[in-house]
């Protein structure tokens, strides 16, 4: 007989070990949800009615499913629609037109995901991942590692969760219905490819099978996984791809973006083209602006002549700052000259809002830590 050697357990930890969820209706399609219910002993119809609550009517509450038998509801929505995310806290600042939610998923691990109410939209910025494998080192979500990929329903409850905040009238001067999903929150989507594709499928199929959005609404950024990016082309969804570009020049991207010392600028931004050509859709290149390290004039007239006479925009993002990070923004100045580069090579361009700043919920800013100093950091709105 051999002896397995010992491991111990740190007790703390035990209990703690990232684990996937309970199954829920988001992680199937409606076909699926019927087969469920079908082997709970239910009529199959019974799929469409709590998927017409949870995803038409933004209600997971048994109690108000009044069209449910009530000696089923309890146990049907238990089955389907088990919790996935608890609320630890929101933070809201921008008059309250910008929140941000810190989950805890069930096996503790946390993740946040922000709600950004525009005077046309309502945007949410989700996770994929509760953590992040990429390492970039300006970005917070990196410093920690990957704890563990999400599933299908914990991307797209987040979602849901949120239309159902904007649909309480809580944002102040946007319109109350959920509009566009952006995959910029915690974690690398493309490295969580087949649940962040099904997490697409959910958001943009009609109600009662999703939530209904539409496709160009949806964007999903990556550090650039090229064969991620080809497979995501050739799925028949012509959701938005935004590339975090960073740097024009391989020397300084396989720093800052480490996954380029496997792909690099050139095979990334052939991926983006061809991504372009297939969906017909225009790729966003994402661009934080750091000072003194990818900001000189140099870069843009390098930037300006890979991209133009592409179907590309470039979003430049002024750095937002996270702990112990060595690097600052660019000064404005140099910002503008920037653009003012990029603009006269042909390639259009904007600078992002920096929405969210002030609760850690911009760009790069969402790290899911410091949940137990709620109070110091309580909500402005
Ligand atoms: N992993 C994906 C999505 C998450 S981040 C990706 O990298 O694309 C969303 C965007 O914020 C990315 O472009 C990312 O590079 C950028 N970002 C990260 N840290 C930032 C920071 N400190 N300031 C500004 N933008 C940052």
């Amino acid at each position: 007989m051999t002896s397995l050697p010992l491991i111990s357990v740190d007790p703390d930890a035990r209990g703690r070990r990232p684990s996937m969820p309970p199954h829920h209706l988001a992680d199937l399609d409606l076909s699926g949800r019927q087969a469920l219910v079908t082997e709970l002993g239910e009529p199959a119809f019974r799929a469409k009615q709590v998927s017409n609550h949870y995803f038409g009517r933004l209600v997971r509450d048994p109690e108000r499913m009044t069209d449910l038998p009530a000696a089923t509801r309890e146990r049907l929505a238990g089955e389907l629609l088990p919790t996935l995310l608890t609320p630890v806290r929101e933070l809201a600042c921008d008059d309250g037109a910008t929140r941000k939610a810190l989950w805890r998923l069930h096996d503790g691990s946390l993740v946040e995901s922000v709600l950004m109410g525009y005077p046309d939209r309502v945007t949410v910025c989700i996770s994929s991942q509760a953590g992040c494998g990429m390492a970039c080192p300006f970005c917070a979500t990196g410093q920690a590692g990957l704890t563990r990929n999400l599933s299908t329903a914990e991307i797209v409850d987040q979602a849901v969760y949120l239309a159902g905040v904007a649909a309480s009238g809580a944002v102040s001067g946007s319109p109350p219905r959920l509009s566009h999903v952006v995959f910029m929150g915690m974690g690398e989507p493309l490295a969580n490819y087949s649940r962040v594709v099904a997490a697409i499928r959910r958001l943009v199929a009609p109600a009662p099978e999703g939530l209904g959005l539409s496709q160009r609404h949806i964007t999903v950024s990556t550090v650039g996984l090229v064969p991620a990016i080809r497979r995501l082309a050739s799925e028949d969804l012509s959701v938005t791809l935004a590339l975090s570009l960073h740097a024009p020049d391989d020397e300084l991207r396989d720093e800052l973006v480490p996954v380029n010392q496997r792909w690099k600028v050139s095979e990334v931004l052939d991926a983006a083209w061809d991504y372009a050509a297939t969906t017909g859709r225009r790729v966003s290149i994402e661009y934080a602006m750091i000072k003194d390290v990818n900001d000189q004039p140099w870069r843009a007239d390098l930037l300006g002549r890979l991209l133009a006479g592409k179907l590309a925009h470039v979003n430049l993002i002024p750095l937002n700052p996270t702990p112990g990070s060595r690097w600052d923004a660019s000064p404005k100045p140099v910002e503008r000259e920037f653009v003012r580069r990029l603009r006269d090579a042909g390639v259009s361009t904007t600078v992002r809002d920096t929405r969210g700043r002030e609760i850690d919920g911009a760009c790069g800013q969402l790290a899911a830590a410091g949940d137990t100093d709620g109070d110091s950091r309580a909500a402005t709105a």
